[in-house]
Parts: C-alpha cells; structure tokens; sequence
C-alpha cells in the first residue's frame, strides 16, 4: 500500500473516522502493479453529521464604511501591502512580519485562525509549523488541497508571548479580514478556534455553543471549529472537529 494511503488512513482512524487501517506487508518488487486506492468523494461522507441549523447572522458594512479606504483595495495584494505598513496597534511594534493572509483569491473556502505564532511571524506566512501541518492533513482528509484555500488570521502581526489578541487590536485589524471576505468572496468559511469565532461572530457565546450551527457573515455560511494548535494540545477534540469540517465540505457542495 503506498505510504501517501496508509498515512491517510492512520489519519482517518486519528480524527475518528471510520476507516480500517490493516497492516501490509509491501508488495514483492515483481508483483503486478494494482489499482489505486485512496479518499474518494465518498470517504469522508461516510459517517458525516447533517448540516446543523442556522445561527447567528452577521452582516458586513459596505465596502465605502470600512474606514481607511479599504473598501477602495481591490486585490488581496493591496490589502497586504496596507498590512506591511500598518501601525494601527502595539502589535505593529514587536512584528518581523505582517501575516496577511494566502491562497487562492477566488477560493471556495476560506479558514480564518487566530494570529500569528513564531513561525509565522519569522516567515510572513499563516499556519505553518506543526499547527499547519495538522491544518493540511486535515484539508486533505475531507479532499480539499491547502493551494486551493485561503488562509488568514484574526490579527495580521504576531501577539507577543503568542497570547490572545486584545479586543482592541482584533477590532483594528477586523476591518482587514472583512475586506478579505468581500474579495475572495468564499462559499463557506471555516473560523478556528474561539478566539477567531469570537471575533467574527461578536463574542457573545462560547465556542461549544458557537459550534454546532451554520452561522452567517455578511451572507457566507460560517462554522466554527478547533484550531489546529489546540488538538496538539488535546486529541479528544479531533473527532469533534472532524466533524465539524465534514459539515463545512458538505456546504461546500450545496
Ligand atoms: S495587528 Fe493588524 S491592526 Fe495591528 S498593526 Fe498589525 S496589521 Fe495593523
């Protein structure tokens, strides 16, 4: 079995899927070549909760009424290039560099996280170290490439001591995601972690209860997850979470 499949199917049984991994002993090198085997549409269906019911609703200003003139940026590159000069809070200060967001602009899905980490912050990139490993290994299970989603962050700097954003520096680099969700324009979007939920949805109800619904903001189906750090942390959360993001593929092809 080829090494790409087994550590897929090890990841099925680690997120709880139902999937059986059998050990195999490695085919002689003589021996007849045999069809792929691999997640197909069906995999992560199988066992998939329902789409929950609807939740908040979150409604965007317009673009002229984000402050700043950024509803005049028309690429995702105007938005990072605002970014890297951006001092609109402490968190300007103790930066190496801005994290803006990347992937696909026109992408069907768009993952939202918290802030930067340390490796973020020294390559300017979002997720990336064993958080974004995890984060792609997940995207994959439910058959989705990272290239084909865009990835941002609550705040765009690094919190120093990789602490919670305040709610002052959330509220001044919000208007950054939101000109981001108005030019990706994604089918659904997938918040990770309380602390990206809580900016997105207002803050005014925990992440289990933030869970569980199909919110809406400014009119794209959101759910609301773990973030990929915490199941490092705590591996009981993985079977919730691939929940979670089986709901989010599942709108993805409504
Ligand atoms: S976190 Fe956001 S608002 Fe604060 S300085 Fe960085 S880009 Fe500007």
């Amino acid at each position: 079995m080829p090494d790409k499949w087994q550590q897929y199917l090890r990841q099925q049984a680690e997120l709880g899927g139902s999937e059986i991994y059998l050990a195999e002993a490695a085919p002689a090198e003589d021996a007849p070549a045999r069809p792929p085997v691999g997640p197909s549409a069906v995999d992560w269906q199988k066992g998939a909760p329902p789409i929950p019911g609807p939740g908040l609703t979150i409604d965007l200003p317009a673009p002229d009424l984000l402050g700043d003139g950024l509803g005049t940026l028309e690429t995702l590159d105007a938005i990072a290039a605002r970014v890297a000069a951006c001092t609109a809070c402490g968190l300007a200060q103790g930066r190496k560099h801005t994290v803006p967001g990347e992937g696909d602009p026109a992408a069907r899905l768009m993952l939202v996280g918290e802030g930067p980490g340390a490796n973020e912050d020294a390559t300017g990139r979002p997720f990336v170290g064993a958080a974004g490993t995890l984060l792609t290994q997940i995207l994959g299970s439910i058959g989705i490439p990272r290239e084909s989603v865009f990835i941002a962050n609550v705040v765009k700097c690094r919190p120093p001591q990789n602490r919670k954003p305040l709610p002052d520096e959330a509220a001044a680099c919000l208007p950054y995601l939101r000109r981001q969700v108005q030019l990706v324009r994604p089918n659904v979007i997938l918040a990770l972690g309380a602390t990206a939920a809580e900016a997105l949805l207002g803050g005014r109800q925990t992440l289990g209860q933030m869970r569980g619904a199909v919110h809406s903001y400014g009119g794209v189906p959101l759910v609301v997850t773990y973030h990929p750090a915490a199941l490092l942390r705590n591996p009981n959360w993985k079977k919730p979470t691939w929940d979670d993001v089986r709901i989010a593929r599942q709108l993805l092809d409504r």
